[in-house]
């Protein structure tokens, strides 16, 4: 007997294609060492997901090690060798933010990597991992005094200024302190990237950087350059203060245009605007800067819709376009640092959960045809997991997709549309939107959620007081803490409790 195959839903989005093998794994979404063993377990390097169920509960964020250093390796070389000739190799700086604690910290100084921070806290973790502070970088649009005094006194590599104020403020501090800051200064380009375009402005919107475009309230000067807007400009002015100012050692500027882009295109337009204003600069101040930082954004997939460029491919069109602008600008080609966050630490995580509640709904299919009395209604089959968007906030966010996969055993049952939500108080707590899952898919069973290394456990909270989960890293087929999850204590050790008030009414009679 044929069952009928459940078949592509309505429901599903246009993106999404029935698996005709459902225990293949889609090899972009997931970590080099991820894999389904003989038994149809999901495992990564040798060590299977229920094992790591058993012994660390879930939700669990599972690192590659090996995948991390790998990719953190493929960034470094691939820019390095698109820049050697232009400009001897370039700087990269893992974005901490995405995801960091101390032993991914010591990764990334092991693999020969900078380290970017944003705060305080940030910059504490790096130090706490040993990691020098020249290496280090300090980026927010709010430093605090606090901060920055930090970063002075830890000799950072670079403090990223975001205002007119904070160069000042930085100035003002290292003075004090009998010291020069490296500083950069953050540009916008006023060029947006995301995902699939870029969208290019001449004026700025947004809080972070300082706008390129000259000032509203003053006239162009005549027969000014490109990139030079006569001086008027935040942008210009900052320069002409960090350079004027005794506690600032000005290295050069910085951008960066967004987050998860696939095309070159977005950071070719950037650093076209910002070596024109470096080449403004010269002809202005008399200096040529020596250092461009172009930021972070790269691309990674998430579903099998997303189709990332390799790095070495974005990284041979940037030193194109850096090349041929400083040979049109007369100008000798900056030092070049870039800064990746989600494509380094994105893929070689997933979060394993454990379903629970299942369901299926009947939803009418959009757009039934005119005439047609009674639209047709699709399942859709919802199943909850042990975490949602306490452990990843990204879906409710940003509407992220996210995609999913049967991990504890082969999955044998028909493909059908499913939706996998959290446990939380909240109809938008969506892990994965959509996803084709075996139809007897229930509970028990562990599902795998592939690219939750960034922007994931960093953005953990305890809605609904649940504890944020472990994260644990394999390597060499041995899987180790690197952070503890919470504990039930945990949730109250910032709780100021006091003792019962003695209230004769709360006496049973
Ligand atoms: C967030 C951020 C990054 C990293 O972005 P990704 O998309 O994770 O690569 C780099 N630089 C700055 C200044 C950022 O704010």
């Amino acid at each position: 007997m044929t069952t009928t195959a459940a078949g592509a839903s309505p429901l599903a989005p246009a993106w999404l294609t029935l698996p005709e093998d459902q225990a293949r794994l889609e090899a972009k979404l997931w970590a080099e060492d991820v894999e389904r063993g003989d038994d149809g377990v999901l495992q990564i390097d040798g060590v299977s997901v229920t094992e790591l169920a058993q012994q660390y509960g879930t939700p669990l964020f599972v690192v590659s090690e090996r995948d991390f250093r790998a990719r953190a390796r493929i960034f470094r070389t691939a820019f390095d060798d698109a820049f050697r000739e232009l400009c001897g190799g370039v700087d990269v700086f893992y974005a901490g933010k995405s995801f960091l604690c101390t032993e991914v910290a010591h990764w990334v100084r092991e693999e020969g990597l900078g380290l970017d921070t944003c705060s305080g806290g940030e910059l504490a973790v790096a130090l706490r991992a040993g990691m020098p502070g020249h290496r280090l970088g300090l980026h927010g649009n709010n430093k605090s005094a606090a901060e920055i005094t930090r970063a002075i006194d830890a000799d950072l590599g670079r403090i990223v200024v975001d205002s007119l104020q904070e160069v000042a403020l930085v100035g003002d501090l290292a003075v004090q302190r009998g010291r020069i800051a490296n500083v950069m200064i953050r540009l916008t380009p006023g060029v947006h990237a995301h995902t699939h375009e870029f969208i290019a402005t001449a004026h700025e919107d947004q809080k972070f950087g300082l706008s390129l475009a000259a000032d509203a309230t003053t006239e162009p000067a005549v027969g000014q350059g490109p990139g030079d807007d006569g001086g008027t400009s935040p942008a210009h002015r900052a320069v002409a203060n960090a350079l004027a100012h005794p506690g600032i050692n000005l290295l050069g500027v910085h951008c960066h245009i967004g987050s998860q882009i696939f095309e070159p295109e977005g950071f070719e337009l950037a650093a076209q605007r910002l070596l024109g204003f470096l080449a403004a600069v010269r002809d202005r101040h008399g200096v040529e800067l020596p250092e461009l930082d172009l930021g972070g954004g790269y691309g990674i997939a998430y579903t099998e819709a997303d189709e990332p460029r390799p790095p070495a491919e974005i990284a041979r069109a940037m030193a194109g376009v850096v090349g041929s602008t400083c040979r049109e600008l007369g100008l000798a080609v900056p030092r070049i640092s870039i800064e990746p966050g989600r494509a380094i630490v994105g893929p070689t995580t997933f979060t394993l959960y454990t379903a629970g509640t299942t369901k299926t709904v009947r939803v009418d299919s959009a757009g039934s045809e005119q005439g047609q009395a009674v639209p047709a209604t699709h399942p859709r089959r919802y199943v909850s997991v042990d975490g949602g968007m306490s452990d990843n906030a990204r879906p409710v966010l940003y509407g992220a997709d996210y995609s999913a996969v049967l991990a504890s055993r082969p999955p044998e049952a028909a493909p059908v549309l499913s939706r996998v939500v959290g446990k939380h108080c909240e109809s938008g707590d969506i892990v994965v939107r959509d996803a084709y899952l075996p139809e007897d898919t229930g509970a028990g069973d562990l599902l795998a959620v592939p690219g939750t290394g960034a922007y994931c456990w960093v953005l953990a909270s305890n809605y609904n007081y649940l504890t944020r989960p472990p994260v644990i890293a394999v390597a060499d087929g041995a899987a180790r803490l690197i952070v503890r999850g919470e504990t039930e204590d945990d949730l109250f050790r910032r709780d100021v409790q006091r003792e019962p008030a003695t209230d004769p009414g709360d006496a049973h009679p």
